[in-house]
């Protein structure tokens, strides 16, 4: 059995975390934790705590769904402790970044701004698209998500954007987020995202390719986070065993195609 510590746990990741545990064979809750200023709710499988150093140990894997300062404790506390971890939080600062880079050289992390294996097809059927159609074409993205969602754009339309951003070549200060007031013509090195924030939505995530009078649209919609749930367990299987370094969950589906 895999000893899951689950840090953000009251949240809805946490939450949908949680329940697809609850069929899985090899892997077991050992603690649920939340930040003290929420109440955990209790009950279920796994304790309930609010100090992960005080039940995070070598063998453990972490799951975090959190804040970018959970994302970069969890990444310090793992590295100290011996512990996998399988992180899931977006809009991360170049600090945090740093310390699951730092962490990886240590432990085994696994980290997607999008655990969706639909997902992971989309970016694909992207690349192929790219390479299908005309280099002048342009590429823009529009994402949907509720509208408790703290960071935008989303981690996801930021990874698709630089994913056909270095595809074309394009430089650095490619992506333009949002437009307004006298922008002017486009231009052909330009990346358009596009954030709406309001009522439910988990994750929508739409990729636009313009040419001259025609156009097609990759769409990727999650209806339920139970979607990223399984990609997660995918994840925590793969961390469990691997060794020290920093994977993508392209890491975790080719091993599963093996
Ligand atoms: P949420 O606000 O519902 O839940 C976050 C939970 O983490 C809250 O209960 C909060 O109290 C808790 N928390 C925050 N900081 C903490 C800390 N330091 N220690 C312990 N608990 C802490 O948010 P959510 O919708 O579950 O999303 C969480 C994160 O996951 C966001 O960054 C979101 O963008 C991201 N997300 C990623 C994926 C993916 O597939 N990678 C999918 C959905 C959401």
């Amino acid at each position: 059995m895999i000893p899951i510590v689950l840090i953000g746990a009251a949240g809805r990741m946490g939450r949908a975390v949680a329940e697809a545990l609850v069929g899985a064979d090899n892997l077991c809750l050992k603690a649920r934790i939340e930040r003290p200023e929420t109440p955990a709710p209790g009950g279920g499988v796994g304790a309930w705590g609010h100090d992960p150093s005080a039940v995070v140990a070598r063998g453990d894997v972490v799951v975090e769904f959190s804040s970018p300062a959970g994302a970069g404790a969890a990444a310090q506390l793992c590295a100290e402790r011996g512990a996998a971890l399988v992180s899931g939080t977006t809009g991360l600062g170049t600090a945090e970044e740093e310390a699951l880079r730092a962490a990886a050289r240590r432990v085994a992390i696994v980290r997607a701004a999008n655990f969706s294996l639909g997902v992971l097809a989309l970016r694909r059927a992207l690349a192929s698209a790219l390479a299908a159609v005309p280099g002048s074409w342009d590429v823009e993205i529009v994402e949907r998500h509720h509208r408790h969602k703290q960071d935008a754009p989303s981690g996801t339309a930021l990874q698709l954007a630089q994913d056909a951003a270095s595809r074309r070549g394009y430089p650095a200060d490619a992506l333009r987020l949002g437009r307004s007031g006298r922008v002017g013509p486009r231009p052909e090195a330009e990346i358009g995202i596009h954030s709406l924030r309001g009522g439910t939505w988990v994750g929508d995530h739409a990729v636009v390719l313009a040419g001259r009078g025609e156009w097609l649209e990759l769409r990727h919609v999650a209806e339920d986070r139970g979607a990223f749930a399984q990609g997660v367990l995918a994840a925590v299987g793969f961390v469990a065993t691997a060794a020290p370094g920093f994977y993508t969950l392209e890491d975790v589906a080719g091993a599963a195609a093996q």
